[in-house]
């Protein structure tokens, strides 16, 4: 029997537990619903006595039962809580979210905490589901790993053409010399630079000299395929790495793209703009100790096409 004291503490009990900002709910062991909290009233727009003895699995058909069922069973077979994180499973009953913060998220996200309830004989006949709004954290959290994401694509990425800077072109590179050792598969460099693009700076404006390199970048994604490495290297200097790719495969690519770029024109401030590139083609072989090499020798080849007219690929140990 409890005495007045003792009844007054359950009455307080039972008015925390009405009235906190966290979800409660005791289950029996079939499932059944004993006990549901304001806060789950709320949010879920059902009261208790329409929930009183219904199934848990019932009432939330978007429960994995197999999975809660095996949580639930291990802890009440080892009297020890367990709990359930949003970064796993973002909720154990949908509710909708209404936080003013998050206007997209159609859900809360949930933390949940299930534990065993002994009965006087020490039986775990019960057990307690609490449930967490985290909805907060994780939004911030995916927030701020979006953000970090999109950081990272603009250190990655140059602004005027959206290819690759040079510093992670050359990260890429890098990669790409370590995985020829050990595998040797062939691999070609194309570098090129547009022909007398002070001209087009000095003839249009430095607007039109940007217009029209990233009408090449442009023309490079085109042309390039998707496992292709393209990178703005300098100022009116491109590089094309390509994985899997001989010589003459190389060869084709360059020639392809110098034609694309010789048959465009770039309209810019009712003018018209025309240009070609040189390039140069290099292949990765056994004697290059370092990536640097390969870059060099396709420079190389790119200067012999300046030297010999322009608008020409060259490759490297073959003029
Ligand atoms: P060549 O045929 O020998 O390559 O002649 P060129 O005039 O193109 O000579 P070079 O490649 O040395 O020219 C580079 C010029 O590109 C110099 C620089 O003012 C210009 N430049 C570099 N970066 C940019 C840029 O981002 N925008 C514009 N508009 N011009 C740039
Ligand atoms: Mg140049
Ligand atoms: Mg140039």
């Amino acid at each position: 029997m409890m005495d007045k004291a003792g009844l007054e503490e359950f009455h307080w009990l039972l008015a925390i537990v009405q009235s906190i900002d966290v979800g409660i709910v005791v289950i029996d062991r079939e499932y059944r619903v004993e006990v549901w909290n304001g806060f789950m009233e709320n949010h879920s727009g059902r009261k208790p006595d329409e929930v009183t003895a219904h199934s848990l699995f019932e009432l939330f058909p978007e429960i994995d039962e197999s999975w809660f069922r095996h949580k639930v069973e291990s802890v009440a077979l080892l009297g020890i809580p367990a709990f359930t994180i949003w970064e796993q499973r973002p909720y154990l009953v949908r509710f909708k979210s209404y936080q003013p913060i998050t206007g997209r998220e159609e859900f809360m996200y949930q933390n949940t905490t299930l534990m065993p309830l002994k009965d006087s004989h020490g039986e775990v006949a019960h057990i307690a589901i609490i449930v967490y709004d985290v909805t907060k954290v994780a939004v911030n959290n995916r927030q701020l790993q979006e953000a970090n994401g999109q950081l990272q694509q603009l250190s990655r990425t140059d602004r005027l053409t959206g290819l690759l800077n040079r510093g992670y072109w050359e990260e890429c590179l890098g990669i790409e010399f370590v995985r020829y050792q050990r595998y040797r598969h062939k691999t070609s460099l194309v570098i090129f630079d547009i022909d007398h693009f002070k001209k087009i700076n000095d003839g249009y404006g430095h607007q039109a000299g940007d217009a029209v390199i990233r009408a090449v970048a442009e023309l490079t994604r085109s042309h390039a395929r998707a496992t292709d490495v393209a990178g703005r290297y300098g100022g009116e200097e491109f590089v094309v790495l390509l994985p899997d790719t001989e010589l003459d495969g190389a060869f084709l690519f360059a020639e392809r793209l110098r034609k694309a770029v010789q048959e465009t024109v770039v309209p810019y401030g009712g003018q018209r703009i025309q240009f070609t590139i040189s390039l140069g083609v290099a292949l990765l072989e056994n004697d290059c100790q370092r990536y640097e090499q390969l870059i060099e020798r396709a420079d190389a080849a790119l200067y012999d096409s300046k030297e010999s007219g322009r608008n020409r690929t060259s490759i490297h140990g073959k003029s």
